[in-house]
């Protein structure tokens, strides 16, 4: 048998009985005649705590220095994961970031990883022993510590099974699997059984926080087989893998939400060239982060432009373009907070005609109105009326056939 990656978050050795119950499932595993390598997050909410105690101590904490604090977060856990396992009579044996041939790049807080010497983590394998390996953490260069980003111990685990060509690499957390929206505002949301990357990246964009998207994108480039389930319960999980590997009459996948966004609308901006350009190059320059843009011709003369940014910025965007209404000429400008955003998400749709016709078929029968309308290859997303949001989904969640006792369109297994 190969070798499997299992990665812990910080619910599931958020203290010393659940770490107890994780080398259990280790143990387990090894049993079947697994060979693992386990990768663990810092204990609960331990990284918050450490975030806070810095500012305590500094408004402007050395971006060096947070990172030096962080990584003991990892460091501890592993440690007591690799000793409840002895105590099991599991030989272990756990790693940092550097003692496992982690290597970054440069960037303090933001690192990524840019290669993995497994010499070290592979001789320990083939000695017997379980690796233990600090999530979130490795060396660059110049042998500083650096962390991978918050959430980064998913792509810690991805690239470790990456580099020692595991048969696949599990995500243990505290939900069973991905599902096809929130459950919080579906009841009858079903577990998938499994998403392609290209949907989990959509869908961790959009605000699914179950996986780091930057762990997608690493399984993705090295075809790793991605399994994420429940750490608290044998339940099947979901995987997320090529797209080919899954049956293509899966149109809709998901649906997913995003209560974060606020409408711009600039009003008959005078047509010249190059105006555009200015509009967004004034918000990148403050590192204003735009998603949908519509823009809409009134003859040659004047256009209107709209666009969504992230609630929190949308005071500081109108103020910007306010404050240079000379040079973009146009006549008014305002924000809308009262908008949600809803999204169809799924692989099939590039194949299969219909799916944003039913869309908005579905959102005008329940009168719901649609202020903006973006596409890509793989989702569709409307911003709505903030108040109509979470209907929105239901509406489209069953319309797609997603809910959990309709017998429409997803396969099991
Ligand atoms: N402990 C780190 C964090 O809380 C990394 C992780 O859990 O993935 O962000
Ligand atoms: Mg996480």
């Amino acid at each position: 048998m190969g070798i499997v990656v299992q990665k812990y978050g910080g619910t599931s050795v958020g203290n010393v009985g659940r770490i107890k119950q994780v080398a259990e499932r280790v143990k387990h595993s090894v049993q079947a005649g697994e060979q693992v390598i386990v990768v663990v997050s810092a204990m609960g909410d331990q990284t918050d705590k450490l975030v806070s105690l810095m500012y305590e101590v500094s408004n402007h904490p050395p971006r060096r220095e947070m990172d030096m604090m962080l990584t003991t977060g990892e460091q501890v856990s592993i440690a007591l994961l690799s000793a409840a396992l002895q105590e099991l009579n599991v030989p272990s044996i756990s790693y940092t970031g550097w003692q496992a041939g982690i290597s970054t790049k440069s960037q303090f807080g933001n690192a990524r990883i840019v290669d993995i010497h497994s010499e070290r983590i592979l001789t320990a394998v083939h000695s017997g022993k379980v690796v233990i390996v600090a999530g979130f953490q490795g060396v660059t260069e110049a042998g500083e510590i650096a962390t991978l980003g918050r959430g980064g111990s998913d792509t810690t685990a991805v690239a470790v099974a990456a580099a020692v060509s595991a048969e696949r690499c599990e995500i243990n957390t505290d939900v069973d699997g991905i599902y096809s929206t929130d459950p919080r505002i579906v009841p009858h949301a079903r577990k998938l059984s499994s998403v392609s990357f290209e949907e989990m990246l959509e869908m961790a964009a959009l605000g699914a926080s179950v996986l780091h998207p930057r762990a997608v994108e690493v399984a993705k480039v090295h075809g790793i087989k991605l399994l994420v389930r429940s750490s608290f319960s044998d339940n099947e999980g979901t995987f997320v893998k090529e797209a080919t590997m899954i049956e293509q009459d899966i149109v809709v996948s998901g649906v997913a939400y995003d209560e974060n966004v606020s409408k711009i609308e600039i009003l008959d901006i005078e047509n010249e060239m190059g105006v555009i350009a200015d509009v967004f190059n004034t918000l990148a320059a403050e590192n204003i982060n735009v998603d949908m843009i519509v823009l809409s011709e009134h003859g040659a003369d004047t256009f209107d432009l709209a666009f969504t940014v992230g609630k929190e910025e949308a005071e500081r965007t109108l103020e910007m373009i306010e404050a240079r209404k000379l040079e973009l000429k146009y006549r008014d400008a305002f924000s809308d907070k009262k908008v949600a955003k809803v999204s169809i998400i799924g692989a099939g749709m590039v194949t299969n005609p219909g799916v944003a016709a039913k869309m908005f078929n579905t959102l005008a029968e329940n009168d719901i109105a649609m202020k903006l309308i973006t596409t890509s290859e793989i989702k569709v997303s409307c911003l709505v009326p903030a108040n109509d949001g979470k209907d929105a989904v239901n509406v489209l969640h069953s319309a797609y056939g997603l809910n959990a006792d309709s017998d429409a369109s997803r396969k099991s297994g």
